[in-house]
């Protein structure tokens, strides 16, 4: 299947797993399936994984040789100093971090980031050079029902990409995850996530041009699982996948790796 954007399939470990044991050993099985079986698809596919931070040297070290990139769920809204528990997007570029995710659902809905936080730390990741981001975006179930999909979506990337540069936009990617697909099960069909990747890519042109919009990676998140990623990348808009529960084992991680070229 061409596509014109190259594929971009990222695993969210979220809170998972609770060892470094059991991370080790999901980490060397990815390594093992990325480099004794390398197929196309691995080849083409630009793969990150986002492991809790204190996971993150393992997977850089364990995932050498791969071609698996490492991604950070998070960074802290301050540079550095009093603020205890937090974790710098320096800190994580300094280590070899290529990605950090921005504006999940969760973290807007149970850690209370607004879209002028996820901002903030948005451009903290810019200054860092080298350091991607995924801006994640998205409607609940409630908006998706009152036809609020558009707006919703529409201020949350006008929102998250406020001051953002059109010669930094090819640093960002875009995860269309709806709320009532993560987690749920419910995956979105993939008409109707082309529907939102056309509104997401929409208002990236209203910003930035067509040329640039077109340029830009959107991937679509919500229970995407072996059996459907094909049919999900089969549509033109979407550029790949955010993945969740499905990115815990290596062997569903490399299926959906695999079923996305
Ligand atoms: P899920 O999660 O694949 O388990 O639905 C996706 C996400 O939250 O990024």
């Amino acid at each position: 299947l061409f596509k014109a954007r190259r594929p971009v399939i990222a695993g969210n470990w979220k809170l998972n797993p609770k060892t470094i044991a059991e991370a080790s050993q999901l980490l060397k099985l990815l390594h093992a399936n990325f480099v004794n079986h390398r197929t196309p698809a691995q080849l083409d596919v630009e793969v990150v994984v986002f492991p809790p931070f204190p996971f993150l040297l393992e997977a850089l070290l364990v995932l050498q040789g791969s071609g698996i990139k490492v991604g950070a769920q998070n960074v802290a809204l301050q540079t550095s100093g009093a603020y205890t528990g937090e974790v710098s997007a320096s800190m994580v570029r300094s280590i070899g971090v290529d990605y950090v995710m921005l504006g999940h659902s969760e973290r807007r809905a149970i850690f209370g980031e607004s879209d002028v936080d996820i901002n903030k730390k948005l451009h903290l990741c810019l200054a860092e050079p080298g350091l991607g981001v995924i801006l994640c975006v998205g409607e609940t179930e409630d908006e998706y029902e009152s036809k609020l999909l558009a707006s919703v979506c529409d201020v949350q990337i006008r929102k998250g990409l406020k001051g953002v540069s059109i010669n930094d936009i090819s640093r960002i990617i875009i995860a269309y995850e709806p709320v009532w697909a993560i987690g749920t099960g419910k995956v979105a069909t993939p008409e109707q996530a082309q529907v939102a990747h056309t509104v997401i890519r929409k208002t990236l042109a209203d910003v930035y041009g067509y040329q640039a919009a077109d340029s830009v990676r959107i991937q679509y998140g919500g229970s995407v699982n072996p059996e459907n990623v094909d049919s999900l990348m089969s549509m033109p808009d979407v550029d790949g996948a955010l993945v969740g529960g499905a990115s815990l084992t290596a062997d569903s991680f490399t299926r959906i790796v695999d079923g996305s070229a």
